[in-house]
């Protein structure tokens, strides 16, 4: 066993982090060696809240007994076997479970292993759609300024986020990108005005290029990585229609949101809109192991299903697909969801919460706050009034977090935008100590009162 020490000093030698400037890592390394319910504890004994669900993946806190025990209990029989050509219990189990908690009208499943992997599937599925009905030219993509929907070059390439994206611009398909609605930094500052301004760019985007264009991808609701940026109401429900009217399909990447993470056990049920593929991730087995989906619907795998010499197999897998361990852990998590009835407590625990953020508005820097359920994002400006940012050489966001972690809380910034995922079986006593620290961490920094 390694001490404390030599595992930092390990570390700093050999690991390279996702998503991490090493430098920043070897300033402040940190170890988790357990977890427990809604807390992490470091190889110091430090105990954090885990407010940001390790990364938006946990569910019901960490060493829940009945996930726990599926895994166990899924041990004794297999932990993984192939779902080329054959199927498994769990797996099998799981995709008709799906189908009855997604919305009607998605009616497969595809299985893979991250969300990235999900949005390269329900990319590639969609193309080779058009191609296999026979309808020549529809080959480009249409997504959201700012959208997020994974790191591999096919999801990149719908991606639009400049800091993590641009550098590869060379090596990406182009996809037709509009404008998401961002109230906030809308210069009317009035959700019907930008509402009406980014559905008339997406109409005028679809009727130059639907007959070029698969479909539209985007992050209903509530745009994750790009900044916690919150729809005004009927947005969804508007980009669906335009999109069958102009005869593109849709693709929902519930990665972030799927699983009771805005107060709906998914995020386009807040318009009741389906889409024609839906992605979905992280949450599914509670933050417990690597599995994600594709639902479809059965028109999209109808086109697919023919004898195999007219070559309209779907030629798409990896390794680990339907991976026995994931699925039953999936499948105790939906349990979980079922016998707790975690989304409506997540719903109802979101008006406490709100009330709880509301505080933060009154300091000096905070200038909006987005949440719907558990999905929050505070954004801290230079200046209030006029909306005037913070440079980016200041990393705001990046020291308040730095200081939550030391006050006992664990998340990580987009920008200046600060980020809530608590884990869904939070309390509202945990609530309440999160944004307290959250509170306590922007005051000390944006106000430089460091004790
Ligand atoms: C996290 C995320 C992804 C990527 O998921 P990974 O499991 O990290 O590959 C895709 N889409 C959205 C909306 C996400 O938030």
């Amino acid at each position: 066993m390694f001490t404390h020490a030599e595992l930092v000093d390990a570390s700093k030698k050999h690991l390279w982090l996702p998503f991490t400037q090493m430098k920043d890592y070897d300033e402040n390394p940190l170890i988790i060696e357990s977890g427990d319910g809604v807390k992490v504890k470091d190889t110091e004994g430090k105990e954090y809240y885990d407010g940001f669900s390790s990364v938006w993946l946990n569910v019901h806190g960490h060493r829940k007994k009945e996930l726990d025990e599926a895994i166990r209990n899924q041990l004794d029989k297999i932990s993984h076997s192939t779902l080329l050509g054959m199927t498994n219990v769990p797996a099998t189990e799981l995709a008709e479970r799906l189908v009855h908690i997604t919305p009607k009208g998605l009616d497969r499943v595809f299985y893979s292993d991250s969300g990235a992997t999900a949005v390269e599937i329900a990319i590639k599925m969609a193309f080779q759609y058009w191609r296999n009905i026979g309808v020549e030219g529809k080959d480009r993509f249409i997504t959201m300024k700012n959208g997020y929907h994974g790191d591999t070059v096919g999801a990149v390439s719908v991606g639009s986020i400049d800091l993590f994206h641009q550098i590869y611009q060379p090596l990406l398909f182009e996809s037709f990108k509009v404008s998401y609605p961002y109230v906030y930094r809308h210069p009317s500052g009035d959700a019907e005005t930008c509402l009406k301004e980014c559905l008339q760019e997406l109409k005028e985007t679809l009727e130059a290029n639907h007959e070029v264009t698969a479909a539209l991808i985007v992050e209903p609701m509530m745009q994750g990585a790009g900044g916690m940026i919150r729809m005004p109401e009927g947005f969804l429900s508007s980009v669906k229609r335009l999109c069958k009217e102009y005869n593109v399909l849709v693709i929902f990447d519930e990665v972030a949101t799927g699983f009771g993470r805005t107060g709906k056990m998914f995020a386009c049920e807040h318009e009741h809109v389906v889409p024609d593929i839906l992605t979905a991730g992280k949450g599914i087995t509670g933050g417990y192991l690597p599995i994600a989906v594709t639902l479809t619907s059965e028109q999209i795998y109808q086109a697919f299903y023919a004898d195999y010499t007219e070559m309209k197999t779907f030629f798409h897998g990896h390794s680990y697909t339907g991976n026995q361990l994931g699925c039953a852990v999936a499948l105790a998590n939906l349990d979980l969801f079922d016998h707790e009835a975690l989304v409506d407590k997540v719903s109802k625990k979101a008006e406490f919460l709100q009330n709880e953020l509301n505080d933060l508005l009154n300091l000096n820097h905070v200038g909006d706050i987005r949440q719907l359920g558990f999905m929050v994002g505070i954004e801290l400006v230079k200046d209030k009034k006029t909306k005037q940012p913070f440079s980016k050489e200041e990393r705001l966001g990046y020291h308040v977090t730095l200081q939550m972690r030391k006050e006992g809380m664990l998340s990580r910034p987009m920008g200046d935008v600060l980020v809530f995922m608590p884990p869904l079986s939070s309390t509202e006593e945990e609530l309440k100590a999160m944004v307290d620290i959250m509170k306590t961490s922007v005051w000390k920094i944006t106000e430089n009162n460091l004790s």
